[in-house]
Order: C-alpha cells, then sequence, then structure tokens
C-alpha cells in the first residue's frame, strides 16, 4: 500500500469497527490525513497566501494585528454556498472571527478591511520581528535558526518555518495521553484547540498559552533582543556571543501530562534526564525525543474527520494517506 495515495475503500467495511481500526493501526504515526468532512474543498494554499498577504499578514482589525489567522467567507457565508473565492473571505485572527461570525462586522466593513492598504502596511510593519534571526528557548537550551524546536515521537510539537517572504510560520501539535482534543496550528493557522480551562492569544501574536484540565501546557513568548546585552541580561550567559542581533526569540515551556516530558523555562527534564545552558546553531532539529513507548491519543475526533471524505457514490468514502 502507497500511503500518499488515496484509497476508496467500501463503506460496508469501514462500518466494521475491526476491520476500521485495523486499517488505523496499519497506519504508522508518521502518516497523518488531510481531509475535511465540511463539504468544502479545503483552502487551496493560492487563496491563503493571498488572504493573508492583502491583510499584511497580521488580522486587519484596529489595534489586532495577530498573526495567527483563520479565513473568513463572508460574502456568501458557507452555509448560503460553500465556496473558496478570495474576493469573498478575509483573513482574521480567531478571536475576531469569532466576532465575524457573530455578525459584529457588516458585509461592506469586512470588503473595506480587505481593501485597506494603508492599514495593511501598519499590520505589516509591526510584525517585523517575524523575519528576523530566531533564537529559540526551550528548557534552558538555546537554539539559533532551527526550525523545528520539539519533536517527539516524530510529531513536530513546536516548528516556525519561515515563508517566501521571510516571515517566520508557527506550527504547534500539542500531544497528550488523553483521548482529547488539543491544539494544532498549521503555518500560523488555527486548526484545532479542543477546550482548554485557560488559553492567552493576546493581540500582535507575541504570546500563546494554553493549559488543559490534565495538566497539559504550552507556553509560547516571543521577545525581541535587539542586542548582545540585553540577551546576556535576560538569560545570565555570554553564549549568544557570536550572533548578530537583533534577533527574535520564543520561550517556550511544555508539560505533557502522565509523562516525565517537563520543559519549563529554565530545564529540560526529559525520562529523568536533566539539560540546560546548551547553544546549538542552524540544526535541522532541537529537541528531538524518540522512541517514548508512550501512545498518544490526543485529537481521535480530528484525525478521523480529516481521514475520511464523502464521494460520489453512496457506499463509498475516501480515505486519505497522505504523508505528514
Ligand atoms: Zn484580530
Amino acid at each position: 500500500m502507497n500511503f500518499s495515495d488515496n484509497i476508496n475503500i467500501p463503506l460496508r467495511i469501514l462500518k466494521n469497527p475491526n476491520i476500521f481500526f485495523y486499517l488505523l493501526n496499519t497506519i504508522k504515526s508518521n502518516y497523518f490525513w488531510t481531509l475535511n468532512m465540511s463539504g468544502r474543498q479545503s483552502i487551496p494554499p493560492v487563496v491563503k497566501k493571498k488572504l493573508r498577504s492583502e491583510v499584511g499578514f497580521g488580522c486587519p482589525v484596529k489595534g489586532c494585528g495577530n498573526p495567527y489567522l483563520e479565513y473568513h467567507h463572508f460574502d456568501p457565508p458557507v452555509n448560503i454556498k460553500p465556496h473558496n473565492d478570495p474576493e469573498g473571505m478575509i483573513a482574521l485572527c480567531a478571536q475576531h472571527h469569532k466576532k465575524a461570525d457573530g455578525g459584529a462586522y457588516t458585509v461592506e466593513q469586512l470588503h473595506n478591511l480587505k481593501k485597506d492598504k494603508f492599514n495593511a502596511t501598519v499590520v505589516k510593519g509591526n510584525l517585523d520581528w517575524l523575519r528576523r534571526d530566531l533564537l529559540a528557548v526551550v528548557g534552558g537550551n538555546f537554539y539559533f535558526e532551527t526550525p523545528k524546536i520539539i519533536t517527539v515521537d516524530g510529531v513536530d510539537l513546536v516548528s516556525l518555518l519561515r515563508d517566501e517572504d521571510g516571515y517566520l510560520r508557527l506550527s504547534v501539535n500539542m500531544l497528550s495521553c488523553l483521548a482529547e482534543e488539543r491544539i494544532i496550528i498549521k503555518d500560523n493557522y488555527w486548526e484545532n484547540v479542543g477546550f482548554p480551562v485557560d488559553l492567552r492569544s493576546p493581540p500582535q501574536g507575541k504570546e500563546l498559552e494554553a493549559r488543559y484540565h490534565n495538566g497539559d501546557y504550552l507556553y509560547l513568548r516571543f521577545i525581541e533582543l535587539e542586542s548582545f546585552e540585553k540577551a546576556q541580561k535576560r538569560y545570565s550567559t555570554n553564549i549568544f556571543e557570536d550572533l548578530s542581533f537583533p534577533v527574535t526569540a520564543v520561550e517556550v515551556s511544555m508539560t505533557i501530562a502522565g509523562t516525565s516530558i517537563e520543559l519549563t523555562n529554565k530545564s529540560s527534564f526529559l525520562g529523568g534526564l536533566q539539560v540546560a545552558g546548551c547553544l546549538l546553531s542552524n540544526c535541522d532539529g532541537g529537541i528531538v525525543i524518540e522512541n517514548t513507548g508512550i501512545s498518544w491519543k490526543q485529537n481521535p475526533k480530528f484525525r478521523h474527520e480529516m481521514l475520511v471524505e464523502k464521494t460520489d457514490h453512496e457506499n463509498v468514502i475516501k480515505v486519505n494517506f497522505s504523508r505528514r
């Protein structure tokens, strides 16, 4: 079986839970499914790019500028007609997307936000920190220009890749030992959040904090370090002597409840091993933990929804195994 292909499986087979779960279990964990069940095609990358760039890569609502965006269909709304026409869509942050869904803005206001080049330029200027060299500060260690900051069992928990315009794009996949929804952010785009007891994503996008009832926790904070002196003072180390400033630092703390993986701003506890004070530069991966033997259970519903798509044939659904 080639996992990069679409596979059509008769529904009667998938209705048999034993066979269905056998099929799921035969898929290695480093494959991931990428479909949606909304009846609408997923938004093409070229449309996302157009929407992001027309608002200056940040939420266009006055005073916001949050770079973590969602895409709002408003002219017409998707419940009237499913579409991915960029003329009737706008990129907004999660908070303002919710407001837009609640009818806070008129169609005309949203069209004006799309057209307002001055606003887009202001938003873009406020996000210059996303174009600087990146110093990740994770569990008391430092990773310079290292895009995949934390990888566990082949899953990139936190990664920051640059788009063609040089802006850092944040991707987050939280792991959990519970079969519950956890955060998924892909290239600054919210795909899933679940039900955190606490979620903070303030305007400008410099912080992101999520806490779940079982203790799963993630905190990201971006800090602009204008000079070596500022970095030295903040982290009490001379380790940055060879870096050229300014840089943007991202501080990451993470706990996966029920495991021995705990990354605080001071040190890393990984299976009883404690590491701190190292600087890695220009590596592909920062913290890489493999073969934990833990059975990760997060996002079961999300995985299932992304796996299966209806087809024109009543009793056939399409299952897409595409490489992550
Ligand atoms: Zn906003």
